[in-house]
């Protein structure tokens, strides 16, 4: 048989390709990235148990590595796929990361490199080299060059400090053509854009950040390596407010619930109490929509004597000027009034939109993929819809199963996904 094709090697992408590989199947991984892990390895810690991610991610980087089976694609993108299942075609750009395999994370070429650029993994918080590590944990460990920062041939200095020979900086992109059985797409989910938010005035403030900026500003691998601080003006919040469905549930933005946002907020909160047992935390929500292994966050954040819950949608946030405190005016729905309240960090519980930009067809009307796909081609994971990590790796198992037997399409088991 020949092998799948995985397309995204998030948590779901890098589930299925461990499964399939296990079961005795060939695998080819693509990733867009120049790593594996996806939105996962970018979080602080994750519920149900709260754990770094990084945890949860080794193991299955251990089963990858350990198996010959799967062949990794880095930095990787699907031009187009073409046939029938069990017999396709796929044709895939690989974009130069001017660094080969050789490289042993070793650093030294951090410290000639003159040049830097915004740290992407970081959302922009801080800078790194032209030549960098995305994170700490990185998989592949290895380092790469942001060609857009590099100054070029001319400089080398990086080529000069490296005694691995693992610097290419004449590298070019590469096309490759694949024959491929069947095809499982697990391209995931981004940010929905905080600045088309009106109200909310995500640009007027960096102490208006989104729930994502937020997992890295409370990350030990993050700008401030664990401890929370203001981005303003790097002190330590005495008030922090999260406001529920930013987009989310919202005609003029996105009509349907990003189901993982709520969970996700009380999380933070929880984070924030036991970083700051002083700080105030107050979650504005329409109505907290947890369900599952979840609901014990709920009865935890309300034990906790920091954290308010206020029932009420938010109307504004305003920003008033440099160490002013920020304005959220919100509906209070139990007084039955708009009440206006002080807070020196909002953060918005952005909602999630697909990130796929694939060429193939089978998207619904918000970018989403169904189960109505050219044939010989799975989605999974949030590639389908908003899910948490549980969910993905069961969408990633199911989807592996008709991967490998696309002639069972006859067989309805969308309702496992
Ligand atoms: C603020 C926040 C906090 C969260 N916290 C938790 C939590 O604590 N616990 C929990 O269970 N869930 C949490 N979630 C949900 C969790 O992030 C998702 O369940 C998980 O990311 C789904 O994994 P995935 O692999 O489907 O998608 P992703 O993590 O998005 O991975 C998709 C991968 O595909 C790659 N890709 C995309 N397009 C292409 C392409 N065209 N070609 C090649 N590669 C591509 C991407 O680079 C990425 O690596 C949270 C979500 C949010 C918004
Ligand atoms: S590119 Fe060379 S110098 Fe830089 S980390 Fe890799 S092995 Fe070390
Ligand atoms: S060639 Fe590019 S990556 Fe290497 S040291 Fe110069 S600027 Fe940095």
């Amino acid at each position: 048989m020949r092998p799948i094709l995985i397309i995204g090697g998030g948590i779901t992408g890098v589930t299925a390709a461990v499964e399939l590989a296990e079961a005795g199947k060939e695998v080819v991984l693509l990733e867009k990235e120049s790593h594996l892990g996806g939105n996962v390895v970018k979080m602080h810690n994750y519920f149900p148990k709260l754990c770094p991610p990084a945890c949860g991610m080794e193991i299955n980087y251990r089963r990858l590595r350990s198996n010959s089976r799967i062949k990794l694609l880095t930095h990787s993108e699907l031009r187009s796929v073409t046939g029938a299942p069990g017999n396709m075609e796929a044709v895939i750009t690989r974009k130069p990361m001017y660094v080969n395999d050789r490289c042993t994370a070793c650093g030294d070429c951090l410290e000639v490199c003159p040049e830097t650029r915004s740290d992407a993994f970081n959302y922009g918080f801080g800078h790194t080299k032209a030549i960098f590590q995305p994170h700490p944990f990185a998989y592949p460990r290895k380092y790469e060059i942001d060609g857009a920062a590099c100054a070029g041939p001319s400089c080398s200095k990086c080529v000069a400090a490296c005694s691995y020979d693992a610097i290419q900086l004449e590298a070019k992109e590469e096309e490759v053509t694949l024959e491929v059985h069947s095809v499982i797409v697990a391209t995931g989910w981004k940010n929905y854009d905080a600045t088309a938010i009106e109200g909310l005035n995500y640009n007027a403030s960096p102490d208006i950040v989104t729930n994502v900026e937020f997992e890295r500003l409370l990350s030990v691998s993050g700008p401030g390596k664990g401890k929370l601080a203001r981005p303003s003006d790097g002190k330590t919040p005495s008030s922090v407010a999260f406001v529920q469905c930013a987009g989310s549930r919202d005609r003029n933005h996105l009509h349907y619930c990003s189901a993982v946002c709520c969970s996700a907020s009380l999380k933070h909160a929880l984070n924030v109490s036991e970083l700051l047992p002083e700080t105030k935390i107050s979650i504005f929500y329409i109505d907290l929509r947890v369900t599952g292994r979840n609901e014990d966050f709920l009865e935890r954040v309300k034990q906790k004597p920091a954290i308010t819950l206020n029932k009420g949608k938010v109307a504004a946030v305003k920003a008033n000027g440099e160490g002013e405190a920020l304005q959220v005016t919100y509906e209070n729905i139990e007084a039955g009034k708009k009440e206006t309240r002080p807070f020196d960090m909002v953060v918005l519980a952005t909602g999630l939109v697909p990130e796929n930009g694939l060429p193939l067809q089978g998207a619904d009307e918000d970018g989403f993929m169904t189960t109505t796909m050219p044939p010989g081609v799975y989605p999974a994971g949030c590639a389908l819809r908003p899910m948490d990590v549980s969910a993905s790796v069961k969408s990633a198992a199911s989807a592996a199963v008709k991967a490998i037997k696309p002639s069972s399409l006859g067989i309805d088991i969308s309702a496992e996904q």
